[in-house]
């Protein structure tokens, strides 16, 4: 699709953004914005490894699916490792799980890593193992949503597609619409109009371009503005810039059931990898009453995993909420309970 042309409403002619939820961009600013932001990826991108040439779609099919709410100087060192143990997708599909879990380590929301094997299994068994081009055929592979299909699609096939994730949608949204931060999910309009802003040619590099632009400069907290090469054009910056009236939500890790979810998961990986994941831990390490619990049933365990249940214990004393998240485990397919034992699945 070719982009919109116009000259009756671009940041000029609306600076307050708020006639029009995601107005129209006039042809100059927009050809300005994409040069500017595509010279400045060529100059400044980090070198990260799944953009060097001939990293496989599947490198970077991993690399999609970690950076997902986990910042990139965590998953480098994982997603080296990964890529290391399990070359291929059918690698991955022929995995333990348990082993699956470990290799995630700390990236957070593990269920991610579920998904991904199971990714992995559909491509290596229905797809001769070879990740598919369009984000319609990625789309249906289990836990690949509109973002991470377009990703893939662009950035290991070349193909033109619209990447928006929450940083490229920050950029347009304040330097178009003058508003600091994007609703909670893009609707249908919004992502027709950053369709249209994608270049013809370099789309790529635009894709990766703003992505990168919003993670280092023009960033949800600190946008570094007296830098930016777009300041005098960025219509959020010529109103002042200022604050929505809705604040984020700050996500909040001590004291929820995320981390002690984690801190769960972390004891059954230590009982993995000290070998008594075989069996996995018995269940009342975990929830027996504070005022019941006989302190020889840590001594039963490998010095990490005494730890790392010792751990747990400290966080909560509600055994109501730790039975809670261990069925939640369970259920999400990330532990498995027999015979009063909790584990890793296929341990
Ligand atoms: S001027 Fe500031 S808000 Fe506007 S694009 Fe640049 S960094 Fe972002």
């Amino acid at each position: 699709m070719s982009i919109q042309m116009t000259h009756r409403a671009g940041p000029e002619s609306n600076p307050t953004g708020s006639s029009t939820t995601f107005p129209e961009v006039a042809e100059p600013v927009l050809r300005r914005v994409q040069d500017t932001i595509i010279a400045w990826f060529e100059d400044t991108a980090r070198d990260l490894p799944w953009r060097h040439p001939n990293t496989s779609a599947w490198a970077i099919l991993v690399s999609e699916i970690m950076s997902q709410q986990t910042p990139v100087a965590r998953v480098e060192p994982r997603w080296r490792a990964w890529m290391d143990k399990w070359p291929t997708p059918a690698d991955l599909a022929a995995a333990p799980t348990a082993d699956v879990l470990h290799a995630w380590d700390r990236l957070g929301y593990p269920r991610r890593a579920l998904r991904l094997q199971e990714a992995a299994e559909v491509i290596a068994a229905d797809l001769d193992n070879r990740v598919p081009e369009t984000t319609e055929e990625l789309e249906r592979l289990p836990g690949i949503g509109s973002y991470t299909a377009a990703a893939v699609s662009s950035f290991a096939f070349g193909r033109k597609t619209t990447v928006l994730d929450t940083n490229v949608r920050r950029v347009l949204i304040r330097l178009f619409a003058g508003r600091e931060r994007p609703t909670t999910s893009p609707g249908r309009k919004e992502t027709a109009w950053a369709a249209a802003l994608v270049p013809e040619d370099k789309h790529v590099e635009w894709n990766a371009g703003v992505m990168e632009f919003g993670a280092l400069v023009c960033t949800a907290r600190n946008p570094d503005c007296q830098a930016c090469p777009l300041q005098d054009i960025c219509t959020w910056n010529r109103l002042g810039r200022p604050a929505s009236a809705t604040k984020p939500k700050t996500q909040k890790w001590a004291g929820t059931d995320r981390q002690l979810r984690g801190a769960i998961m972390d004891a059954l990986k230590a009982a993995h990898v000290a070998g008594d994941g075989r069996h996995g831990v018995r269940l009342d390490v975990f929830t027996a009453a504070v005022t019941d619990f006989d302190p020889a049933l840590l001594d039963s365990l490998a010095e990490s995993t005494a730890a790392a249940v010792a751990r747990v214990r400290e966080l909560s004393a509600d055994q109501d909420r730790i039975n809670r998240l261990i069925s939640d485990l369970v259920d999400d397919g990330l532990a498995q309970q027999v015979d009063g034992r909790l584990a890793l699945p296929n341990s």
